[in-house]
């Protein structure tokens, strides 16, 4: 079953999802070679817990830390660890936060230093593809409009492999509500989109196959082909006039800018 949200709680969903998007950009200036994902997740759990919030994911179906990090062919679910980052990583990090009820949920990947420029360029097409599937988030459109158009731009040129069993999500008083939001699809398939739906709309895009399989950490998910996996994430709200970005990357962006540790990726378009 759909919770369509009124106006009121679409307004309490964008506050959670603007700490995340804050306690993301204070992880973005953090981030660097050498810098643990342990430091990073005490970071993170501080800046939530200072802003009178909880971390969203910690304990979630016993999840242990408030961030998801994930190295590499990480796709995500990773557990923070005490091993440093390296030059040449990409870091992808999911973080999400319940305050005043409500979750906030975003994720964004960082790449580390010298990135391979086709490591890169998947970064930059994930970052866009999930740009293209906001932009369907409209009335009149249907669900899977978003994952045809996500699938789209990231498959035309390039061979990715876009994870199916992974998924975006319906979010608000619960992490996970439906529906379900591919990033795959069939053009004008799925439940109508009607004004007060929020999802979470996340593009995980591998730069091999797009089968994964879970580490035996039990949480991590990686590609089976150990090629590396972009994640980003944002919550959006299906409104009258069109999609509304609740959660929001120009403070990690703007982080960025600041960290020389950190290859700046090109912005939507
Ligand atoms: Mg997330
Ligand atoms: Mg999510």
């Amino acid at each position: 079953m759909i919770f369509y949200k009124t106006d009121e709680e679409i307004e309490k969903i964008r506050t959670s999802c603007l700490l995340v998007s804050k306690t993301l950009g204070h992880v973005a200036s953090l981030i660097a070679p050498g810098v643990t994902g342990k430091h990073l997740d005490q970071e993170a759990e501080q800046f939530i817990r200072d802003h009178s919030a909880v971390p969203g994911f910690k304990g979630y179906n016993d999840f242990p830390a408030t961030l998801c990090i994930s190295i590499n062919d990480g796709v995500v679910h990773g557990i923070p660890t005490d091993i440093p980052f390296e030059n040449g990583d990409i870091v992808s990090i999911d973080c999400g936060a319940i305050l005043d009820e409500f979750y906030g949920d975003s994720a964004y990947t960082f790449p580390l230093g010298d990135i391979e420029p086709d490591v890169f360029d998947l970064l930059s097409t994930t970052n866009q593809s999930l740009y293209k599937g906001i932009a369907m988030a409209k009335p009149g459109n249907r669900l899977e409009d978003i994952g045809y158009t996500i699938q789209q731009y990231a498959e035309k040129e390039k061979k990715y492999g876009i994870v199916r069993e992974l998924v975006g999500h319906g979010i608000g008083k619960n992490l996970h509500e439906a529906p379900e939001v591919p990033n795959y699809g069939k053009r004008g398939r799925g439940v109508l989109l009607k004004n007060g739906l929020v999802i979470a709309i996340e593009p995980m895009i591998n730069l091999g196959t797009r089968k994964v399989k879970q580490s035996p950490d039990n949480w991590t998910i990686i590609t089976q082909d150990g090629k590396p996996s972009a994640h980003y994430e944002h919550t959006v709200a299906v409104r009258k006039n069109g999609p509304d970005i609740l959660s929001d990357h120009s403070f990690i962006e703007e982080s960025l800018k600041k960290n020389d540790a950190i290859v700046q990726i090109p912005l939507k378009s």
